[in-house]
């Protein structure tokens, strides 16, 4: 019988050659070598855990646009602004900023530290103690703040526990009081106590500040006790009496 040799022997096709199984091996590992690789398997996206949100913004320092901004408003901005101000730690806990009170045609300007707590739940400067003291003596000269008087703080919101306010609170706050100033253009300043001459002028006693006169911004500017320092030390009202002659003296152009 012929076998599939003996055909394959006839046709020329013999020997018959296979590929040894260690050989398909190789032959398959060659075509691996140069098979493109296969892309890595997608690494497995791993989202970041969401960083936990920002704190929320209690002050931002006054910059200097800032103050150039203020410098060119009118009164319905500035009180907007200032009544909205969150520049210092003070907005955290007052309940309304102070803006300021009384004739904006004023010839005299009474300069005091800050809102106290009366004038914080009212907000009107000097409506407590010392500023029922302050109605008295500006009475005693012919004056009342409804007319020809302005009175403003350093600060407008209440430092906590009444405390001094701190430089960079006064700082972040003067450019309101400036405005203030520029806009009622007043022909004297007070500046009531020594935080509100510090800031005016220069941090000294008022011993060595009063009964003289200075400038602020070539405003003439004269230094007197602070009501609320005269209701402490009532022995130093007969010098504030003699402050204020002078204060009527210099507004009347004498
Ligand atoms: N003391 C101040 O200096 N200002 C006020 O408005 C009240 C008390």
């Amino acid at each position: 019988m012929t076998s599939r040799n003996d055909i394959l022997k006839e046709l020329g096709l013999s020997p018959q050659w296979r590929l040894a199984a260690r050989d398909d091996k190789t032959k398959t590992a060659a075509l691996a070598i140069t098979k493109p690789k296969p892309p890595p398997p997608p690494k497995p996206v791993t989202t970041p855990p969401p960083s936990p949100p920002p704190p929320p913004k209690q002050f931002t320092a006054q910059s200097g646009a800032a103050a150039e901004l203020i410098a060119k408003m009118d009164w319905p901005q500035l009180y907007k602004t200032v009544r909205e101000c969150r520049k210092c730690e003070l907005c955290a806990r007052r309940k309304q900023a102070v803006f300021g009170v009384g004739d904006t045609e004023a010839d005299i300007m009474f300069v005091g530290e800050g809102p106290g707590a009366d004038e914080d739940r009212k907000g009107e400067p000097f409506v407590g103690a010392a500023g029922m003291l302050l109605d008295k003596m500006l009475a005693a000269i012919g004056l009342s703040r409804k007319e020809g008087v302005y009175i403003a703080n350093i600060v407008k919101c209440r430092p906590p526990a009444n405390r001094t306010p701190k430089s960079d609170e006064a700082a972040s706050c003067l450019p309101y009081l400036h405005r203030q100033i520029e806009l009622v253009r007043p022909k004297l300043i007070v500046a009531l106590g020594r935080v509100a001459a510090a800031h005016l002028l220069e941090d000294a006693p008022i011993s060595r500040l009063r009964q003289s006169m200075r400038e602020y911004r070539g405003i003439p500017v004269v230094v007197s006790y602070h009501p609320a320092y005269l209701l402490r030390s009532p022995q130093d009202k007969r010098k504030a009496w003699d402050d204020l002659r002078l204060i009527k003296k210099i507004a009347a152009g004498d």
